[in-house]
């Protein structure tokens, strides 16, 4: 059977988790997390202390981490070793380390098939970076979702504080997201780029709702 799948992409900060969280709820599609996955392979890198700046030592250790994917309340849900990761993927640490680990093809070539894979689920709307350009860049409902640098960072320090996980300053976190983006957009293998054709939504001065209604507004006929 053929599945619907929205893809979202967008620099960090721009809104994709909200969104798309809340595009999926609506539609009773399945939210998929992709940068999670990055996450997890970057965490289980350092756990074993393996230098993240070597791309043949990642490759490594990313092929031997195993990643239990469960649809579970309206999402797909991750286990590693039978737990959930929770905010142990959302660390200051792993923000830093993530992007290079995300250059190393074999990583990416291996949670490229494992997204791909989650189709068996049921319709999905999966948010990253490269969704719309490689992961499923056939998918007639693709979105490149945006907002000033100001923005996005003053969104992140707030769900980090929140959150409790980190207490840095807005300029440390406005860094550590351009950082990112900087390599994110550079890297050789799927770089983040808006893919032709794709829905670009400027959410600086949007809100939450707005953005939700663009996308839905957006979606093929028969999709609502
Ligand atoms: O979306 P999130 O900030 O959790 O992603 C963490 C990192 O994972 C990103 O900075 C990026 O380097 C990488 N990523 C990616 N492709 C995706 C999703 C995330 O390269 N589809």
């Amino acid at each position: 059977m053929d599945r619907r799948v929205i893809a979202i992409d967008g620099p960090s900060g721009a809104g994709k988790s909200s969104v798309s969280k809340r595009v999926g709820k609506e539609l009773g599609f399945l939210h998929v997390d992709s940068g999670a996955l990055y996450r997890i392979m970057t965490w289980q890198c350092l756990v074993r202390g393996v230098d993240t700046s070597n791309p043949a030592a990642v490759a490594a250790c990313a092929a031997a981490v195993e990643v239990e994917c469960r649809p579970e309340n309206g999402a797909i849900a991750y286990y590693v070793g039978g737990e959930p990761p929770g905010d142990r993927i959302r660390t200051p640490e792993i923000n830093a380390h993530a992007s290079p680990v995300a250059t190393v093809k074999e990583v990416r070539d291996r949670i490229t098939s494992i997204l791909r894979g989650m189709t068996q689920y049921g319709d999905l709307v999966v948010e990253g970076r490269d969704i719309t350009t490689a992961v499923f860049p056939d998918s007639p409902a693709r979105f490149y979702l945006t907002a000033s640098a100001e923005a996005r960072a003053a969104r992140r320090q707030k769900e980090e504080v929140e959150k409790g996980i980190a207490n840095q300053s807005a300029e440390a976190v406005k860094a550590s997201l351009l950082a990112r983006d900087a390599i994110d957009s550079t890297r050789k293998h799927a770089p983040l780029r808006k893919a032709d054709g794709a829905l670009e939504i400027d959410s600086t001065d949007l809100t939450l709702d707005q953005v939700v209604e663009t996308v839905l507004n957006a979606l093929p006929d028969g999709w609502r």
